[in-house]
């Protein structure tokens, strides 16, 4: 799952990106107004994190010029004294929002949430088989067991259960796993995907030539 935070904090900014990624997400990170909206009209993201208060551009302008051309997740972060700035933004379009000081657990849980409705998926558990995929616990067991996945091994495995039955492109796959962050190293998508075979067997994730994976 990419995320993108907009937020013109630099701390906050940088602690909210790296505890994003310690969640296994990938997360690329804009300052301002003008570069988070041009990033968010570019990439594919799954959720957006947006402040309101930026640079430049505020989180509203970003918000309404979004959603004239696409519908992704945003999670709003507002001051404690812009109360009426809540009620303002999910009238314009955004689908949650926090409060700074916000609680780290609080955002990873609105934004599960966020990208579950996101994905039309009302449950916390995914189940495919014998496998089941826990997207609260992130954790993932197959007959009952808990198998150990890498962050992005569950990341890749979540994206592609929540989009069952769907072939995802292997573009799709590199614009949702890794982030502008990413070395090439990283960026090993065949390797994952061999890696998960491996943990939840060797039909799990189907190769469609030319086309993507696919988990039936
Ligand atoms: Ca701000």
């Amino acid at each position: 799952m990419r995320i993108l935070v907009v937020e013109d904090e630099p701390d906050l900014l940088r602690s909210l990106a790296q505890a994003l990624r310690e969640e296994g997400y990938a997360v690329d990170t804009a300052a301002d107004g003008e570069e988070g909206l041009y990033k968010a009209e570019n990439y594919g993201y799954d959720a957006l994190i947006l402040d309101v208060m930026l640079p430049k551009l505020d989180g509203w302008e970003i918000l309404k010029r979004l959603r004239s051309i696409k519908k992704i997740p945003v999670l709003m972060l507002t001051a404690r004294d812009q109360l009426r700035d809540r009620v303002r933004g999910l009238d314009a379009g955004a689908d949650d929002y926090v409060v700074k000081p916000f609680d780290l657990e609080e955002v990873f849980a609105r934004l599960r949430a966020l990208i579950r409705r996101g994905a039309d998926k009302v449950t916390n558990v995914i189940e495919i088989g014998d496998v089941r995929v826990d997207t609260v616990a992130r954790r993932v067991c197959r007959a009952e067991k808990p198998v150990e996945l890498t962050a992005r091994e569950y990341t890749l495995v979540e994206f592609l259960a929540l989009h069952r039955a769907e072939v995802v492109t292997r573009a799709r796959l590199y614009e949702h796993l890794f982030d502008e962050t990413d070395d090439t190293f990283s960026n090993l998508l065949d390797v994952h995907v061999s890696n998960v075979r491996k943990k939840l067997g060797a039909a799990f994730i189907v190769t469609r030539r030319g086309h993507g994976y696919c988990i039936e």
